[in-house]
């Protein structure tokens, strides 16, 4: 019983950091809700304290790997408040080095061709 907790505490905190992954490789927060993360921060913290009150070892190493994941994303949220979507295979425009939908024929930033892609067809 007690691996069975300690496996769902790995578990718990593990899927906060796919979801920190996400935003560092695609640098994308606008459906992320920063008041959402900021409550669940605060009432993960809270807990912490309260397991570390009861003496609860599983339970303050939970609360902390969850509050401390969800810390991270409040920051990322920050940081990446301005970005833009970005995906790898996209095209990089050469005058103004926004980044490209695969069918753009014309930049969206500066109004220029974008060449070789043009000829791509939208998926
Ligand atoms: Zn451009």
């Amino acid at each position: 019983m007690q691996y069975l907790s300690w496996a769902a505490v790995a578990l718990l905190s593990t899927s906060y950091w796919f979801q920190i992954w996400k935003i560092h490789v695609h640098k994308e927060v606008r459906d992320l809700s920063m008041t959402y993360h900021v409550m669940l921060a605060l009432g993960f913290g809270i807990l912490t304290y309260t397991a570390y009150a009861e003496g609860s070892i599983i339970f303050i190493v939970k609360q902390v790997a969850t509050t401390v994941p969800v810390i991270v994303i409040i920051g990322q949220i920050l940081y990446h408040k301005d970005d833009h979507w970005h995906a790898d295979e996209d095209p990089i425009c050469s005058s103004c080095s926004n980044e490209l939908e695969p069918w753009w024929k014309n930049c969206a930033y500066c109004g220029s061709e974008t060449g070789s892609v043009a000829d791509l067809k939208k998926p």
